[in-house]
């Protein structure tokens, strides 16, 4: 459409900007699961919301994206109302005469058996205009856990979304033997609960017994399963489902050269097979928002991430050595920050006060570690000193040359390494320690997590610093020893030994992308192994 040409009436053309003008009303499709999956439009849409309300299988992680403050709004559609969509539409009408911002965040695309003519019915008889932001559909997320294309030039020249949900029901509008003869590929949408029926009406109506089918559960969540049958198999309920609903079935047109039958495949098939992670599962142990860097890394060499915080960054028990530092911050010669979150706790306390940069007068700053000398970057402080060694050995090495009967303060977490504080001490130098948060063991594992990891094989726990250990020993007990573990820095490791657990990696410096590096090492030698004894069968057999 040409900038200048009007919306079509009842939808409002995306405002740029979305902040401080009122009511606006934006239908979003999410994507299948994965919030990668999002798009960026999705994403800004998401960001500015004032209220989202979702679908019941929208993953947390996604709706995270959304501010704190942002209202959180389950759409009514197990509330017995006979018309759902209706009953949603209705409630968006009433969101957006209220002057909310409002996101109806709906799960693939809006447009894809999604109700969405019901859903924007009361909108548009409302007068109220709305813009629609389209989704991954699981149609397309299913085809690249599998590997396969859509269409190809040798006889999928068609591409077919059914509804299996309608199989069998009186006034249905599907003709099975007009499906059954399209030259190309039907994708089944809720069709797993009617697939004897769907499947046997098509080999009636003349579709080849022996064609391939693909049935593809949760798409591009972490538990994802690829499962290969026949529509034969289908029709006479012999068919294996692998994992857990939902599940996208895919018939491929019948073909010569076609694989065996009832294979199920347990990971993500081809994708990126050559990644280093491909396949791989990795449990994040990082704090809420915060295991971003590792998770892009997985993802990037084809793994995928699960999380599982296992500690909770909170304010420390008090900020009275911290604010009294700040207002005594010019009197010191150096100021370390020992970690991002300390450095994200001291530039609040600063701001709190109303103070900035120039509090800081001439000390200087120093980092322990990338991550943390990033972290003094994004809150626009420049860092002087970050040691090629990130630990507190290395940072005492770096800083004893520079002080005599200096005075430092050391920002850093409520409890912690003395290693620092007593070096430099003894060296002469007066010492200020002052807590700039508490990380805090969570207490029990979330019961969805639970439930996840007991039929969810895990390859990877990364494990990001000694209370993380500690808490993974406690809460995962005997999983432990089953996966591989791959440890934050050497302080870590030691933990993790003293714990029973050795660590089979570690990063070579101290952050995300290092301990992902690490474990992607520790794959490609394994795999450069297995290869020598013939190489292992890719999971989805050989290409098509
Ligand atoms: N609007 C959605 C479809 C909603 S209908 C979209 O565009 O994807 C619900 C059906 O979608 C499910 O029964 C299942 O067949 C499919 N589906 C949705 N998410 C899925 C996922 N992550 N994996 C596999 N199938 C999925």
């Amino acid at each position: 459409m040409p900038p200048s040409s009007p919306p079509p009436p009842g939808h409002a053309a995306p405002s740029p900007d979305g902040a401080g003008r009122g009511a606006r009303v934006s239908i979003v499709g999410a994507g299948p699961g994965d919030p990668g999956l999002l798009t960026l439009r999705g994403l800004e849409r998401l960001r500015d919301a004032e209220c989202v309300v979702h679908d019941a299988l929208i993953p947390e992680a996604l709706l995270d994206a959304a501010a704190p403050q942002a209202e959180r709004i389950r759409a009514p559609r197990e509330s017995g109302d006979p018309d759902p969509g209706g009953a949603t539409g209705r409630l968006l009408v009433e969101l957006a005469r209220r002057g909310r911002r409002v996101v109806r965040l709906k799960g693939g695309d809006p447009s894809v058996f999604a109700r969405y003519a019901e859903e924007t019915k009361a909108l548009e008889e409302a007068g109220i205009p709305f813009e629609t932001v389209p989704g991954v559909t699981a149609l397309l997320a299913a085809a690249a856990a599998a590997g396969v294309p859509l269409t190809r030039r040798d006889g999928a020249s068609h591409l077919t979304l059914v509804t299996g949900h309608e199989a069998g029901e009186k006034g249905t509008a599907l003709d099975y033997r007009q499906l059954a003869l399209l030259p190309g590929t039907l994708a089944f949408y809720m069709g797993v609960a009617k697939a004897p029926h769907w499947a046997a009406e098509l080999v009636a109506s003349g579709r080849p017994a022996d064609s391939p089918v693909l049935i593809v559960s949760r798409c591009s969540w972490p538990d994802e399963r690829v499962g290969r049958t026949t529509l034969g198999a289908l029709a006479t309920g012999a068919a294996e489902f692998p994992g857990h609903p939902p599940a996208l079935v895919i018939v491929e047109p019948a073909r010569g050269d076609h694989r065996p039958a009832d294979r199920t495949s347990p990971p993500p098939a081809r994708r990126n097979a050559a990644a280093p992670l491909a396949g791989r599962r990795v449990l994040l142990t990082r704090p809420d928002g915060q295991g971003e860097e590792i998770a892009g890394a997985v993802a990037a060499l084809g793994g995928t991430c699960l999380r599982a915080p296992l500690v909770r960054i909170t304010a420390p028990t008090t900020w009275e050595p911290l604010d009294a530092a700040i207002r005594a911050a010019d009197t010191f010669d150096w100021i370390v920050f020992a970690s991002a979150n300390g450095v994200r706790g001291f530039d609040e306390r600063l701001r709190a006060a109303g103070r900035d940069a120039r509090a800081l007068g001439t000390a200087r700053l120093a980092a322990i570690g990338p991550a943390t000398a990033r972290a003094l970057g994004d809150a626009r402080l420049a860092c002087d000193l970050e040691p090629a060694r990130s630990d507190s050995e290395g940072m005492l090495e770096a800083l004893l040359p520079t002080l005599h009967g200096g005075r430092v303060l050391l920002v850093r977490a409520e409890r912690g390494r003395e290693v620092l504080r007593v070096g430099l001490e003894t060296a002469g130098n007066a010492v200020t320690e002052a807590a700039a948060y508490a990380a805090r063991p969570v207490e029990r594992l979330d019961p969805e997590l639970e439930a996840l990891l007991a039929d969810t094989p895990i390859d990877w726990v990364t494990v990001t610093s000694g209370v993380v250990a500690q808490t993974a020993a406690r809460l995962f007990a005997g999983r432990l020893g089953g996966w591989r573990i791959a440890s934050i820095s050497p302080i870590t490791s030691r933990v993790l030994e003293g714990l029973g657990f050795p660590p089979d990696c570690e990063a070579a410096t101290p952050c995300g992308a290092a301990l992902v590096e690490a474990m992607a090492f520790w794959e490609s030698a394994r795999r450069g192994v297995q290869e020598i004894h013939g190489g292992p069968e890719s999971p989805a057999g050989p290409a098509p």
